[in-house]
């Protein structure tokens, strides 16, 4: 198949989905990302944006409906024949055979729409590949996509409904921060304004709306107001789930050119705690859910639902702030490492162990702790 001069060359997946999505179905409309300037994200660095063709976005959901057929069927077979069915699927497409494979397994209960920004495309686009997906999948319970403010407050009003009443159940803003100077100095691309704007506008249809903070991205200069005005505009949206997303700076990103130079100045694990300890504080007046759901944060526990939920949280903050410095870097390593994933973890024995002997075994102290730290979080982006 053939449009826009692109011929159709298989199912397509993009690199990277929500943690919350690792049981979707990844749909890929748009590759890479439209705007690909923050200086903190390499992701799409080298890659140029486009939109797939819908014709194509359509061939790949009614070639998901035939294997998931082909594969419901082939339940019945005996073990070889079902093997066999696998096979000719797998050499037809293996990247919608696996898809299909992977999502049955799941429940075909939700799709995460790829890449980065995809709320560019035509409303009328949106619309019909979200009737495309409820019509093929009619027990599709979620569909999301991650989009730009910047996008969404260029959509009219009455196509965000549409899109809406099409079932698209839930937007993920990467917002990072609400403070205009960092934003300008990161090349987001958008200003607290137009993040309040676009917010609002979801908040008035029926999809869910993540709002994603970046602790540390202000680095050490400007913290205190990456919390403070970051809350400020979070207060004024209340999105449905704030999630928390810990700067890390990879090589290859401009920031870390940054940072190489002087002008970028990284927090270490204990400011970018006071951070949070500052923008929970600050968060008044709405009733979101905070998640913690990423690696690169180091307190896994600081989560709940707002207000109930806001003292849990802050108790955990401080019990880190707490701790003698050998026990928080205990905790430090013992969690970028992959060791310790709770903050109950520091009481197990075992765990404490492995953790001190690699301290040890690698001569980490009080002075090379944050570089350590910030070279095993490379590992986690
Ligand atoms: S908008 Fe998102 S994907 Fe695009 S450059 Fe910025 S952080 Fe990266």
């Amino acid at each position: 198949m053939k449009s826009n001069n692109e011929y159709y060359s298989g199912f397509e997946i993009g690199p990277i989905r929500p943690p919350s999505e690792a049981q979707s179905l990844l749909l890929r409309i748009t590759r890479n990302c439209p705007w690909n300037k923050c200086r903190f994200c390499s992701l799409y660095k080298n890659e140029s944006f486009s939109v797939r063709p819908i014709e194509h976005v359509l061939c790949d959901i009614s070639t998901l409906k035939r294997f998931i057929d082909e594969l419901d069927q082939a339940e019945k077979l005996f073990l070889s024949e079902k093997r066999a069915v696998m096979q000719k699927l797998y050499e037809q497409d293996h990247l919608a055979c696996q898809s299909a494979e992977m999502w049955r397994m799941n429940g075909k209960k939700s799709v995460f729409l790829q890449d980065a920004n995809s709320m560019v495309i035509k409303a009328d686009d949106m619309v019909t590949i979200l009737n495309a997906l409820r019509e093929n999948f009619p027990d599709i319970e979620r569909i999301t996509t991650y989009a730009r403010s910047h996008t969404i407050a260029r959509i009219r009003d009455e196509d965000l409904k549409r899109i809406a009443d099409a079932g698209l159940n839930r937007i993920h803003i990467g917002m990072e921060s609400a403070c205009d100077k960092i934003l300008d100095l990161v090349e987001k691309g958008v200003d607290k304004k137009i993040h309040i704007t676009a917010g609002k506008k979801i908040k008035k249809t029926n999809i869910e709306l993540s709002e994603y903070f970046m602790p540390g991205l202000g680095g050490n200069e400007y913290w205190r107001e990456n919390a403070i005005d970051t809350a400020d505009a979070l207060n004024q949206i209340n999105p449905d789930f704030i999630r928390i997303r810990t700067l890390a700076v990879p090589d290859s990103s401009l920031l870390s050119e940054d940072y190489k130079k002087g002008t970028f100045s990284r927090v270490n694990d204990e400011r970018a705690v006071e951070e949070l300890l500052l923008f929970v504080n600050e968060l008044k007046g709405i009733d979101s859910t905070i998640k913690s759901d990423h690696i690169l944060n180091l307190i896994p526990e600081f989560e709940g639902k707002l207000p109930e939920d806001k003292p849990k949280m802050i108790g955990v903050l401080e019990w880190f702030l707490n701790l003698d410095q050998s026990e928080r870097n205990i905790f430090k390593i013992g969690r970028r490492t992959g060791i310790m994933n709770s903050i109950r973890h520091l009481d197990i024995d075992s765990k404490r162990m492995r953790v001190i002997e690699l301290i040890n075994s690698n001569h980490i102290a009080n002075d090379n702790i944050d570089t350590v730290v910030e070279e095993l979080m490379k590992n986690f982006i």
